[in-house]
C-alpha cells in the first residue's frame, strides 16, 4: 500500500467512514486509519434513532442540520444497498414521546408548540395504541418523520461503499502523532509514516488530544452509555417509544433496544450491573408485559460529547488542510450524512458554506492566538 494520500481520515467509526464515502463518491481518494476494527466503539453501541424531535426543543440551526441529515438517509438507503448489498435497516415507523406526569405533559406541550407538525396524542388514543403499558400515559406526541437505522450496518455500508469507489482502509493501525510539515501532514502510525495533503480527525470520544495537540481548546466530554437489546415475539410495536428515563426502539430484525444510561467522563468499556439494573427498573415499571422477553445483548460505548453540546465540523482555524468531524454526542448516527456532506463540500469546494459558524472549529481558537 502506498504511503501518500490525498486525504487521510483518522478513525473508522460511522463518522469517519461516512466522510470517506462522500469523498470517494466524488473522486477524492481517501485512506481511513482505524486503530482497532471499524465501527466497534460508540457506533456499535448506538440505538440508531434519527431523533430529530427528541433531540431538539426548538427549530433552530442545529434542528435544521438534524432534519436535513435525517432526510439524506432516504436516498442513502437505496444508494448504499445498490453499491454494497447492505441493508441499513432504515425504519420510518415514527417515534412517540410519552408523558406520565403533569410536568412531562407540559414539556411535550411546549415541544408541540415549537413544532406544529407533530401530532398530539391524547390519553384515550394512547390506551388504544399501547394496551400493554403498565402505567397510564397521560399524553404523547407523535413524530411521524423520525425513524431509525442500524448503526453498525450503516458504518459497514459507508466503508464498503467507499472501497467500491476506490477508498482504502487500514485497520488495527493506531495513529500516534500528526505533524504539519510544509504543505503536508505526516502521520506516525503503527505501520510507519503516512503522508497526506489533508487529514480529517474522526476519532469520536478520543478526539480531545487532537485539539490540544493542534493548539485549540479541547471541547470534548466523553459520556459513557449502556443499553441492552431484548427479543419478544409476543409484542409488536411499530413506533419507537421515548420516555423520560429510557427509550424502546423496535428494530426491523425483531429486537427491541432499550437505552440508555449516561455518565459524563466515564470512559470504561464494560457493561455495568448498576447501569443495566437502572434501565430495567424503569423499563419494567412501564412495560411489565415484557418480563418474559429474552435478553439478546448488552452494549456500551462512549459518546463524543462537547462542552456546548454542538459537534465540531470543519477546518482548523489556522492549520489549512486539517479538518475535524467529531463531537456528535448522542447524534452521530443521525448526523453522519450531513457531517460527510459538510466536510466533503469543504474539501472539494474549499469554502465554508452551508451552516457557517454553528459547528465550526473556529469557536475553539485560543483567545490569544
Ligand atoms: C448507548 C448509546 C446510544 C446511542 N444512541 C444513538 C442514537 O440512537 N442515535 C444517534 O444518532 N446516536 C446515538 N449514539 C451516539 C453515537 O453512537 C455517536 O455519536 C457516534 O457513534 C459517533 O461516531 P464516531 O465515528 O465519531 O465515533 P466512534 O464510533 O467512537 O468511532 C471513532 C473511531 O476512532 C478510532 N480511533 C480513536 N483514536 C484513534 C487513533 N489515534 N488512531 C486510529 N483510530 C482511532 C476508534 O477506535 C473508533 O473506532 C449513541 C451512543 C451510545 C453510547
Amino acid at each position: 500500500m502506498k504511503d501518500y494520500y490525498e486525504v487521510v481520515v483518522v478513525g473508522g467509526g460511522i463518522i469517519g467512514h461516512a466522510v470517506s464515502y462522500q469523498l470517494n463518491k466524488n473522486n477524492v481518494t481517501t485512506l481511513v486509519v482505524e486503530k482497532q476494527q471499524s465501527g466497534r466503539k460508540a457506533t456499535k453501541a448506538a440505538a440508531g434513532m434519527l431523533g430529530v424531535h427528541t433531540e431538539n426543543s426548538n427549530a433552530n440551526e442545529f434542528y435544521k442540520l438534524c432534519q436535513s441529515s435525517r432526510d439524506m438517509y432516504q436516498e442513502l438507503n437505496w444508494e448504499l444497498y445498490e453499491l454494497t448489498s447492505i441493508d441499513i435497516q432504515l425504519a420510518s415507523g415514527g417515534m412517540v414521546e410519552l408523558a406520565f406526569h403533569e410536568q412531562e405533559k407540559q414539556a411535550i406541550e411546549l415541544k408541540r408548540q415549537a413544532f406544529p407538525n407533530l401530532e398530539w396524542v391524547d390519553q384515550r388514543q394512547l390506551k388504544a395504541w399501547y394496551p400493554m403499558l403498565g402505567k397510564e400515559a397521560i399524553a404523547g406526541i407523535y413524530m411521524e418523520t423520525d425513524g431509525h437505522v442500524e448503526p453498525s450496518r450503516v458504518c459497514e455500508a459507508f466503508k464498503q461503499g467507499a472501497i467500491a469507489k476506490g477508498g482504502k482502509v487500514k485497520e488495527d493501525c493506531h495513529v500516534w502523532n500528526i505533524n504539519h510539515v510544509g504543505k503536508t501532514f505526516h502521520l506516525d502510525t503503527d505501520e510507519g509514516l503516512i503522508t497526506a495533503e489533508r487529514v480529517v480527525i474522526a476519532t469520536g470520544a478520543e478526539s480531545g488530544r487532537w485539539f490540544t495537540a493542534m493548539g485549540l481548546v479541547n471541547p470534548m466530554i466523553p459520556v459513557k452509555g449502556e443499553c441492552l437489546s431484548i427479543i419478544s415475539s409476543g409484542i409488536q410495536l411499530k413506533q419507537t417509544l421515548f420516555c423520560k428515563d429510557f427509550y424502546l426502539v423496535p428494530k426491523r430484525d425483531g429486537r427491541y433496544v432499550i437505552g440508555a444510561t449516561s455518565e459524563r467522563y466515564n470512559q470504561s468499556s464494560y457493561v455495568s450491573v448498576g447501569g443495566i439494573e437502572s434501565l430495567l427498573t424503569h423499563f419494567n415499571t412501564i412495560f411489565p408485559s415484557f418480563r418474559d422477553a429474552r435478553i439478546d445483548s448488552f452494549l456500551t460505548g462512549v459518546r463524543p460529547g462537547t462542552e456546548d453540546g454542538i459537534p465540531v465540523i470543519g477546518e482548523h482555524p489556522y492549520l489549512p488542510g486539517l479538518y475535524y468531524a467529531t463531537g456528535h454526542y448522542r447524534n452521530g448516527v443521525l448526523l453522519a450524512p450531513a457531517t460527510a456532506q459538510l466536510i466533503g463540500d469543504l474539501i472539494m469546494n474549499q469554502s465554508q458554506k452551508a451552516i457557517g459558524t454553528l459547528v465550526s472549529p473556529q469557536r475553539l481558537a485560543m483567545v490569544n492566538s
